[in-house]
């Protein structure tokens, strides 16, 4: 983001039609962004845009004249208070989709913002304005000729940048980062006002940046799997038909976890689930961790044979095996409190802690891109875990 503030000196030794298209380029991006967050269900990307493609325009329609001239300032002002105000807003509203009728309470929010801005530029309403501009101008300091930004406004602008941040970092909201480039980008424009080509510079990387995180969230939802964080069975798909000389597949398979899942329950499954997919992560020799679907897992390994991965295999089965899974399940209370009992004995009573032990079955079997099909390679594969469950499972067979 910071890279936009050098950039307006080599915008400004392009030719004029060089010039012309760099001006229009942000509005193009931003729509882009819009129709992309419809598709893939990323609205609030979209509302970051959308803010983002009206506060262009109104920079470059009302407000390439010096700021003295006539209602200028207030228009600067305003755009400086409310771009950020809306978009901190939006931090904390649900996710909608830009064209759902649920979010129509949104859109009534800014159409009333654009008709007040509309309302106050109209030539009648100078007067009004310029006696504003008198009372607001005692509380507003300007820091030095560093910025025409007064000082109370860049506060309230580094606030905003401050709280999508602390957001970003103790939520797990990806859109998150789209709202932090956007604020980003106004504040480095507002603060760098006079420069020329700045609002250029900084709403095109600004567009940029919504749109590559428009992509890669959609890269995850196809690729990645929601629970484990690592790649899912598409992914799997994709690298099986890139294969090129000799490679191993392995399948992974979680030992009696049906029983699991019914003693303990499904959240408890899950996070067993989480732990072998992080612990498969670690496995050696360069092998690619899938989730295949439900407790199984895949490992590819190029340019291997099954016997040169038996030993990373065994690596990663006995550290599963030797993890220490903490279980810490509510008990159903049969007998009536005991009289004097305090709260912290009570809330002690509701839960049993106990250490269990997962363990993992393994078939491996390997192939050659020019002879084998892949998937007859996972069938072996298969049947040699079969084997390995038959052989007392927490094993692995190639
Ligand atoms: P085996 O040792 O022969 O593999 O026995 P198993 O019980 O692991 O095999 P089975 O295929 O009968 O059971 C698989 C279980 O995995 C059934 C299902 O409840 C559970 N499972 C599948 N996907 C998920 C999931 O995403 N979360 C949870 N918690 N459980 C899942
Ligand atoms: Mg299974
Ligand atoms: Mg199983």
């Amino acid at each position: 983001m910071f890279a936009g503030l050098f950039l307006p000196p080599f915008f400004a030794v392009l030719s004029t039609a060089q010039q012309d298209m760099l001006v229009v380029l942000p509005n193009i991006l931003f729509m882009l962004v819009i129709i992309l967050s419809h598709f893939f269900k990323q609205g609030r990307s979209g509302f970051a845009a959308l803010l983002m493609l009206v506060a262009y325009n109104v920079i470059q329609q009302r407000l390439q004249i010096p700021l003295a001239v006539g209602s200028t300032l207030f228009e600067y002002y305003f755009l400086v208070l409310l771009l950020p105000a809306n978009l901190v807003l939006l931090l904390f509203l649900p996710e909608r989709s830009l064209f759902s009728f649920k979010a129509l309470s949104y859109h009534v929010i800014f159409i009333f913002q654009g008709a007040a801005f509309y309302w106050f530029i109209q030539p009648e309403q100078l007067p009004l304005v310029i006696n504003l501009l008198a009372v607001i101008e005692p509380w507003i300091f300007v820091f030095g000729d560093v910025s025409v930004l007064p000082n109370i406004l860049l506060g309230l602008l580094i606030c905003a940048v401050l709280t999508a941040a602390i957001l970003m970092l103790f939520r797990e909201v990806s859109s998150d980062q789209a709202y932090l480039s956007a604020l980003l980008a106004c504040t480095l424009t507002v603060v760098e006002f006079e420069q020329q080509w700045i609002s250029v510079s900084m709403f095109t990387i600004s567009a940029i940046a919504l749109l590559l995180s428009i992509l890669q969230r959609s890269h995850e939802q196809a690729f990645i799997d929601e629970l484990t964080r690592i790649p899912g069975r598409r992914a799997l798909n994709i690298e099986l038909t890139q294969l090129s000389g000799k490679y191993c597949i392995a399948m992974l398979d979680i030992d009696r976890f049906k029983k699991f899942n019914d003693t303990y329950g499904h959240d408890i499954g899950d996070s067993v689930l989480k732990m072998v997919a992080s612990q498969m992560a670690t496995v050696k020799g360069k092998g690619k961790v899938f989730r295949y679907g439900g407790e199984e897992f895949t490992i590819l390994f190029k340019g291997k044979l099954a016997l040169d991965c038996v030993g990373h295999l065994n690596e990663i089965r006995e550290l599963i095996a030797d993890y220490p899974f903490q279980i810490r399940q509510p008990v159903e209370r049969r007998e009536p409190q005991k009289k004097g009992a305090n709260k912290t004995d009570r809330c002690r009573e509701k839960f049993i802690e106990k250490t269990v032990k997962v363990t993992i079955s393994i078939g491996v079997a390997q192939g050659r891109s020019s002879t084998t099909n892949p998937d007859e390679v996972i069938i072996a594969a298969d049947k040699l875990l079969y084997k390995a469950k038959e052989s007392g499972r927490n094993q692995v067979c190639a």
